[in-house]
């Protein structure tokens, strides 16, 4: 199946597209692609389903890890990307393993809406992260509790099917001593 006229987006890529033609979110919205996923077909064009970093405009600071899901024909390849940058015009058929590929290491980050960790696919946050959090605020566990409380809070909405005693003990309760 070809169709020459939309690009093809590959792991590794920075792309770029406008406001309205992704979901959700305001501005354009500049993406590295940590992974790519299923198309649909709606009726205002193909669809495809990322997850990547979500870069600053300005200056290309990795700002989160988010799921979007973009319109194909509105993308823009972006130049940056390490693995476009020694690849002719010809080259790219046959793809390199993904295991292969000298990505960026991915911290324990969340990927909303389903706030597992980005790195262990575990529920965020996953033991390593925990781990990490108990070192980090060793010295005033409180802040560890404010820090987790907004998490929560950010993440209340899009897990408003979890039971709220398991979100409590998921985002904060691991926590307590
Ligand atoms: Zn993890």
């Amino acid at each position: 199946m070809r169709n020459s006229r939309l690009p093809a987006v590959r792991v590794g890529d920075i792309i770029e597209v406008d406001q309205g033609h992704y979901c959700y979110g305001l501005g354009k919205l500049l993406l590295e692609v940590i992974e790519i996923g299923h198309r649909e077909r709606h009726t205002d064009g193909l669809w495809l389903n990322l997850r990547g970093t979500e870069l600053r405009p300005a200056d290309r600071a990795r700002l989160r890890q988010r799921r979007v899901l973009v319109r194909l024909d509105a993308v823009r390849i972006r130049p940056g990307s390490l693995l476009r940058r020694h690849r002719s015009p010809t080259a790219g058929r046959n793809r390199s393993p993904i295991g292969a590929l000298e990505l960026p290491p991915i911290i324990h980050i969340p990927t909303p809406p389903e706030w597992t960790c980005a790195n262990c696919g575990e529920d965020w946050p996953c033991p390593t992260r925990r781990a990490a959090m108990l070192k980090r605020y060793a010295d005033d566990r409180r802040l560890l509790y404010f820090y987790l409380a907004d998490c929560l809070s950010e993440a209340c909405h899009d897990l408003a099917h979890v039971p709220p005693h398991e979100l409590y003990a998921r985002f904060i309760g691991w926590a307590r001593r």
